[in-house]
């Protein structure tokens, strides 16, 4: 069959290639359409590390059945088919949950970013599993058909958006997805909408697709453009009083440290590893007293935040009663706020002195959860040893973090300023180690934290 092969970065080559094998449960699917993605763009110019070449792009296609694996029972040849791009293994963890684009297993149509290499649409013919096709109604042409997953990412953000019959909606950004967004939120009922991008002439095209106002970031303020202001859109809050951002992925505990921009206590800082100890000798006793002696030395043992919280009578609970207490998870969250604000004025994020109580800079949450329903009985017992590969990295991450923390302490005395991207980097360690906390330890979900999650904030970028 022919297909167009990234043979290297900038080289695109018509070529003749063996057609795809498939297995057992795969259809062989005649390719009569296929999208270019923005990620294919990226691919051909190496820009992105998910298309090592030697490769054949494309995942947003359609075409028709040619030949199927002996599983397949429900199809026949000629049917017209799309497929989604995410090829999942449907025996893993999250694929057991439903979470499929979380699948330890995947892999991604015409993408191959080093583990795996995986041909895509940009061929005669393509090799897909049964589990991720869908058959076309006859009034939907191939090329209609294969936008059909640009579209579902427009119509999935609008469905996660409140929208009452009437509303304003702005939608920031003009490409593809943008305009697919703007037609989906217009379906929806908005009545304004306010499209935002830096590029007129996607502007003019967001207005000929439904857009009702646009608004060029770049000669205007957007947030205190006129559009914005007559629709009654609040301009985002100050940094301070931001609501604590998901943190790259929507993990049940969220976690941020407001930046401190402004110039920091230089004494207090240059002595912190001393001013610490009467408020590390209160929170050991909390502990139960052991630790105080060396209390000092011991303020990088609060980046866990998991000092002193109730761990085994909640496993207790859960095991034998499936209930979480909620004067327990009071506790547990009090206590990891505030030992999180005792790490973070440890790791000279602020200068305030820790509070035992007032929220300060520090933004921790997670939800109580519904023990019968949300959480499994047995898990808890196990989770430690599921968490392995968590304690592994984050062992290295938090060495790293102790020397930057050195580093931030010598420029906060010799410019007052704490380094934005060493307060990124050890925010994110801070916000892993709560994670994996509370999946371990504070037990309020099931779900398992994503490795790498906060150095690689999407993990569902194709
Ligand atoms: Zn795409
Ligand atoms: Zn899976």
């Amino acid at each position: 069959m022919q297909a167009m092969l990234l043979k290297q970065y900038m080289n695109l080559e018509l070529v003749e290639m063996p057609e795809p094998t498939i297995g057992p449960d795969d259809v062989l699917v005649r390719v009569r359409a296929c999208g270019i993605c923005g990620s294919d763009v990226h691919g051909l110019d190496g820009s992105t590390g998910r298309r090592l070449p030697p490769l054949v792009m494309g995942h947003e296609a359609a075409g028709e059945v040619v030949e199927f694996g002996a599983s397949v029972t429900d199809l026949k040849a000629g049917d017209r088919v799309t497929f989604d791009s995410t090829v999942y293994c449907g025996r893993c963890f999250f694929c057991s949950r439903g979470d499929i684009n979380l699948c330890d297993n995947r892999e991604v149509l015409g993408v191959s970013p080093g583990p795996y290499r995986r041909h895509g649409a940009f061929a005669e013919y393509v090799s897909v599993p049964r589990r991720i096709m869908y058959r076309l109604p006859d009034n939907l042409s191939y090329e209609q058909a294969a936008l059909i997953e640009a579209v579902s990412v427009g119509v999935h953000a609008v469905n996660l958006t409140p929208i009452t019959l009437g509303d304003t909606a702005v939608v920031v950004g003009s490409g593809m997805i943008g305009l697919l967004t703007i037609q989906a939120v217009k379906h929806a009922g908005a009545a304004r909408v306010i499209a935002v991008d830096t590029d007129d002439d996607r502007l003019r095209r967001s207005l000929e697709l439904g857009a009702t106002d646009t608004v060029n970031p770049k000669s205007t303020d957007a947030a205190e453009s006129a559009p914005m202001e007559s629709s009654g859109q609040t301009p985002p809050p100050p940094p301070g009083d931001a609501a604590p951002p998901g943190g790259g992925y929507d993990y049940p505990l969220t976690f941020s440290v407001d930046y401190p921009d402004r110039s920091l206590n230089r004494l207090s800082t240059a002595f912190r590893i001393f001013t610490i100890i009467p408020i590390a000798i209160l929170a050991a006793t909390i502990e139960g007293g052991s630790y105080g002696a060396q209390a000092g030395g011991e303020g990088v043992r609060y980046i866990g935040g998991a000092i002193g919280i109730l761990v085994i009578p909640v496993l207790l609970m859960l095991l034998f009663r499936r209930k979480y207490p909620r004067w327990w998870y009071d506790w547990n969250l009090q206590l990891t706020r505030f030992t999180n604000r005792i790490a973070v004025y440890f790791a000279l994020m602020d200068d305030r002195y820790p509070s035992t109580d007032e929220e300060q800079a520090v933004h921790l949450a997670f939800p109580y959860p519904d023990a019968e329903r949300d959480l499994s009985q047995g898990l808890p017992l196990v989770k430690w040893l599921l968490a392995i590969p968590h304690y592994i990295v984050l062992f290295f991450l938090t060495i790293g973090a102790v020397f930057a923390a050195i580093f931030a302490w010598f420029a906060i005395l010799f410019t007052g300023r704490y380094p934005p991207a060493v307060f990124e980097y050890i925010e994110g360690v801070f916000r892993w180690h709560n994670r994996v906390t509370a999946y371990v330890l504070l037990l309020i979900t099931d779900r398992y934290p994503q490795l790498m999650a906060e150095l690689y904030p999407d993990p569902q970028k194709k």
